[in-house]
């Protein structure tokens, strides 16, 4: 087996997949205080909003506010997700607010057509001019590939597939390549092979991870890729996010589950594992429920605490 990385990075993608998932749209202040809680936590990467047409995604709508009233903090990259060249103007806007961007597109034609309404190849055309334009402008770039471990309506989406648009994608220009098991269908045995199989075929571009915790799955998936050398990471605040099919599913790996996790094992992130729990509760205040992630019931591992039970 192979030495696990000493270090991680890790985006926060909460603000973003989290809070566009929520069925009530959060104030812009909560999102505000919540953001520069996170930044403050020594996460190095927060994914703050998305540029998507106000009435696709309402949730979402305040993209300008919140991005202007959030803290910029040093050595805190800020991201955007942008659909197109559109939601990429709309951005650019604000250009030295943020640091990255992210497009994305589906791996499956099915799920990419109900998401954007688009062939693969008629996303991949217009990633690569917004991706172009993204460079001009000396931002960063991320191609996120969704259900790249399955799909809910295709099933099994072929690894070469997969593979195939993430080499595009950095043929045009992205950086780093997110892959994206958007409906919790990955096991470990898939990612390990799955990323084997991505480093041999990607040298040079960042290999980042992204998984749901649908079917509980989440942690073991981050372990199988972590053992294949992955040590870039996105996750979400609380487990809040997550794709509306099926219906009722949980959502992202929650961060403070994965920073816990990768601390125990002496993989370092930078976070201060207790002001991102901090996040976390405030969260459950601004959204009036219990939030899924363990540690933030459970309280982090304390190993030099007195049971009193
Ligand atoms: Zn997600």
């Amino acid at each position: 087996m192979n030495p696990l990385p000493s270090n991680v990075r890790i985006r926060e993608v909460g603000p973003r997949d989290g809070f566009q998932n929520e069925p009530e749209t959060i104030a812009t202040a909560d999102k505000v205080r919540l953001i520069d809680m996170l930044s403050s936590s020594g996460l190095k990467r927060v994914e703050i909003t998305s540029f998507v047409r106000p009435d696709v995604i309402p949730q979402l709508s305040d993209a300008e506010e919140v991005l202007t009233g959030i803290q910029r903090r040093d050595g805190v990259a800020f991201s955007v997700l942008v659909p197109n060249e559109r939601g990429l103007e709309r951005a650019l806007a604000l250009r030295d607010r943020f640091d990255e961007i992210s497009v994305f597109l589906s791996a499956s034609e099915t799920h990419n057509r109900k998401n954007v309404n688009r062939s693969i190849g008629e996303s991949l055309a217009g990633l690569e001019q917004t991706l172009e334009t993204a460079r001009e402008a000396g931002l960063r770039r991320e191609g996120v590939i969704a259900t790249s471990f399955g799909c809910p309506y295709e099933g099994e989406v072929p690894l070469d597939r997969v593979l195939g648009i993430a080499e595009r994608l950095a043929a045009a220009g992205c950086e780093e390549v997110g892959f994206g098991d958007t409906t919790g269908m990955a096991n470990p045995r898939q990612v390990g092979e799955f990323f084997a199989a991505a480093r041999e075929r990607l040298d040079g571009v960042e290999l980042t991870a992204h998984f749901h915790n649908t079917r509980g799955q989440g942690l073991a998936n981050v372990l199988a890729a972590l053992e294949q050398g992955v040590d870039s990471f996105e996750s979400s605040f609380g487990e809040l996010g997550g794709c509306p099919v099926p219906p009722g599913a949980t959502g992202n790996v929650a961060t403070e589950d994965v920073v816990s996790m990768l601390h125990e094992m002496g993989v370092e992130t930078g976070v201060d594992l207790g002001a991102l729990v901090e996040a976390s509760r405030a969260a459950q205040r601004v959204l009036g429920r219990p939030l899924g992630s363990h540690v933030l019931r459970a309280g982090p591992v304390d190993w030099h605490g007195v049971q009193s039970e």
